[in-house]
């Protein structure tokens, strides 16, 4: 297949343009380097299979030739990098969707969107099933993310509904691993550059709150499944809806941790002398989150198999070279 991966030079991004073309795809990357890096393409820059362009999504997308798959990954993503890139975010889901779905509809190209678990907002049901509707608050801080993303599974489903694409939303819950930024501002890199340095970790809130930590390497997996299974469910996949793999797909490492926790473990693991320090929590923090992930389990037979100690080693190793 060829594939246009928009928001390709990203963190999740790179590594899926990295997947698809050792699964012997071709890969256009679509990104405008907002929160991008080249040198995570550093990999694939030179595989003649792959094509970078440096591009805005929310403008129209022009590629020459055909297109059997587009993913839609073009989005900031991390919490300060959206509160940052509040209107930028809001037309990387809206603008951005519309666009990369009407590059689908013209190439009768499949596509998937990169949706998330913040449309779950600050759930009041956990473990979340891709049937809760979620909590979101749509005028704070977060909603310019959270909004965004619903809008664009909306967007997604009425180009399905009206223009019968082939479209997949994968609803990705925290992931970690290499390439994030070491300011990225998500806590995982955060915790990890901060007891590298011998910097105090900056806990926000009691630290109480809870997230379900994947690492990259199992989302990519869970990801090129779900982009590269037949609509019918072939391939011994069962559809576990009437509308088969349209349906939203939670993708997520379902072990539950408290951020105190994850903090001290990475204090460990890098045997960091870092004392743990307390900062305020953010507006809306959700306080819970867990990915229910028995459709994507039925439908893409997919487990997360790195667990978080070895995931966090492999990104403290990482890290450290980087410093
Ligand atoms: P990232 O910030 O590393 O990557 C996003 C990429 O999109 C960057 O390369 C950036 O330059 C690019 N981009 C942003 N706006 C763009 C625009 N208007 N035009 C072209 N390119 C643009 O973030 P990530 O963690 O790799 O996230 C990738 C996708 O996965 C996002 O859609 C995000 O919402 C989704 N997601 C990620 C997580 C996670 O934990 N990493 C969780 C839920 C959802
Ligand atoms: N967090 C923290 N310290 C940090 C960064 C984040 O305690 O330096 C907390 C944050 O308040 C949230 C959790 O860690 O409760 C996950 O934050 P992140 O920004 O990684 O992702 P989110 O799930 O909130 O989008």
């Amino acid at each position: 297949m060829r594939v246009v991966v928009t928001g390709g030079a990203g963190f999740v991004g790179s590594h899926l343009c990295e997947k698809l073309l050792a699964l012997g795809n071709s890969v256009v990357c679509v990104d405008n380097l907002s929160t991008g890096r080249v040198e995570n393409l550093r990999s694939i820059e030179k595989d003649a299979a792959f094509e970078f362009r440096k591009q805005d999504v929310s403008q129209h997308i022009a590629i020459n030739g055909p297109v059997d798959a587009v993913a839609h990954l073009a989005s900031p993503a991390s919490p300060p990098d959206y509160l940052r890139l509040q209107i930028q975010t809001l037309k990387a889901g809206a603008l951005g969707t519309h666009n990369a779905l009407g590059l689908a509809k013209a190439k009768d190209a499949r596509f998937l969107l990169a949706s998330t678990s913040e449309v779950y907002g600050d759930p009041l049901v956990n473990p979340q099933p891709e049937s809760y509707w979620g909590n979101v608050n749509p005028v704070g801080p977060r909603s310019v993310y959270d909004e965004a993303k619903r809008f664009a599974e909306a967007m997604t489903l009425a180009y399905h509904h009206s223009h019968r694409i082939d479209v997949r939303i994968a609803r990705i819950f925290n992931t970690y691993g290499p390439r994030m930024r070491p300011e990225d501002g998500r806590v995982v890199s955060n915790f990890i550059v901060q007891a590298l340095r011998g910097n105090p970790l900056t806990v926000y809130g009691d630290g109480s709150q809870t997230r379900s930590f994947c690492y990259v390497s199992d989302l990519v997996e869970g990801l090129a499944r779900l982009l590269l299974t037949k609509a019918s469910g072939e391939n011994g996949a069962k559809a576990v809806s009437p509308d088969g793999v349209h349906a939203p797909v939670n993708l997520g490492n379902p072990v539950e941790t408290q951020v105190s926790a994850i903090a001290r473990t990475i204090i460990r693991l890098t045997g960091s002398s870092s004392k743990i320090t307390s900062l305020p929590l953010p507006i809306d923090d959700p306080k819970v989150r867990c990915p229910a992930i028995r459709r994507a389990q039925e439908l893409l037979g997919w487990n997360p198999a790195v667990n978080l100690e070895k995931g966090l080693s492999l990104t403290i190793g990482y890290f450290s070279q980087q410093s």
